[in-house]
């Protein structure tokens, strides 16, 4: 396994009870890179449509993990409320037919509706919203602890610190070399996030065509007061914000190119978050706390990559997450064992509408 962000772990997590799991991970914690970024919501009207049944089928282990495995609950009520002006009421109901196709629980709700649930919009910019009263918070940190705890449950070797230098394939499996240890294993599955095609490369296995897109999340003061305001997104993601303790959680929503790294905030995206939210509402944001920017990883067609490459035995991709990958993780991680396998579909996945040939790495090949 190769990358220590919640994909890697949930694979491990998922693959340990079938086999011997060696997870390498190049720096020397885990979740350092777009894991530890992330917004942390759960919500089932978002994202490319081929990847909302996995969102569904996670919702049973977000809602109860195994037992032993967490220390408190992974998901916590929030809420989605998208806003739009007069201009964007006709995304708002494409987007609720959308929600309605995806088994979402999402109802449009009128100007004074979207004031009534948050009173912070300004009148004269608000025309109306769709909400998703379901879309939860995730404690990330919780859910990515329960993986490691399954996996090393079940004799998982995780070892930070470990960037993979070289791929080889020999004797008909495979054979991977991180900080001068060589690692003889049957299967590779490469869920190294934005590094996705460079990890491929050092297999000799063609890229997927991978793009990072850098997204920066920012903390300005808040108040107790409103911890109960749902998460709030432009309807053409301008922006969003939400509660987060004392503080709200910002974001500019932008999709920016990038090459794999550790992106760094820019001052112009944060202040045009920060003009964008004061428009619309009366938070009059003035001061940032802290920021942050983390990577999205998208394929071409912007839905996940999981499963075998069809050019070379025993090399699973698990990639692609964009904006998902934290919500969709405990049913990706199952699905790529079933795959690895040769098991049969969990049962949730099969009941959600799991196709495994809609993220297949065969649709590249
Ligand atoms: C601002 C922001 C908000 C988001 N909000 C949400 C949200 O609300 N809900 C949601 O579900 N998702 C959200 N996401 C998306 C989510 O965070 C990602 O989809 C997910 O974290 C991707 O996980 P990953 O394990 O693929 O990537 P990563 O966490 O980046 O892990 C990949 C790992 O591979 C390691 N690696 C790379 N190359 C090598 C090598 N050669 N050897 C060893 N290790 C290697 C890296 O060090 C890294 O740790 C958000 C992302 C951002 C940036």
């Amino acid at each position: 396994m190769i990358g220590g962000g919640i994909a890697g772990v949930s694979a491990a997590a998922h693959l340990a009870p079938y086999g011997k799991v060696t997870l390498l991970e190049m720096e020397a914690t885990l979740a350092y890179h777009t894991t530890g970024r992330s917004a942390a919501l759960y919500v089932i009207n978002y994202g490319a449509q081929g990847t909302r049944p996995l969102a569904l089928a996670s919702r049973g282990f977000l809602e109860s993990p195994p037992e032993g495995t967490v220390d408190a609950p992974i998901l916590s009520d929030r809420g989605l409320l998208w806003v739009g002006t007069e201009a964007q009421m006709g995304v708002l109901e494409e987007m609720a037919e959308q929600g309605k196709r995806s088994g979402a629980e999402s109802e449009l709700v009128s100007k004074e509706g979207a004031i009534e649930i948050l009173p912070a919009l300004r009148e004269n910019w608000v025309a109306g919203g769709l909400y998703e009263p379901l879309a939860r918070d995730i404690d990330v940190a919780g859910l990515h602890q329960a993986f490691v705890r399954i996996a090393r449950s079940n004799d998982a070797d995780i070892r930070n610190g470990s960037p993979v230098t070289e791929i080889n394939q020999e004797n008909g499996g495979w054979t991977a070399t991180a900080g001068g240890e060589t690692i003889s294993c049957d299967v590779v599955v490469n869920a190294s996030g934005a590094w996705g095609d460079l990890v491929a490369g050092l297999a000799g296995v063609a890229p997927i065509g991978l793009q990072p897109m850098r997204r920066t999340a920012f903390m300005v003061p808040g108040s107790q007061a409103y911890h109960h305001w749902p998460m709030t997104v432009e309807a053409e993601q301008h922006f969003y914000f939400k509660p987060d303790g004392v503080q709200f959680l910002c974001s500019l929503a932008e999709e920016v190119p990038e090459e794999p790294g550790d992106p760094r905030p820019r001052m112009e995206d944060v202040a045009l978050a920060i003009e964008r939210i004061n428009e619309a509402t009366i938070l009059g944001i003035r001061a940032v706390n802290s920021q942050w920017t983390g990577l999205r990883t998208f394929a071409p067609d912007r839905d996940l990559v999981i499963g075998e490459d069809p050019t070379a035995p025993g090399f699973y991709w698990l990639v692609g997450q964009g904006g998902t990958g934290i919500q969709t993780s405990p049913a990706y991680g199952s699905l790529l064992a079933s795959l690895a396998t040769g098991s049969e579909l969990a049962p949730e996945l099969a009941a959600a509408g799991v196709d495994p040939a809609v993220t297949s790495p065969s649709r590249f090949r």
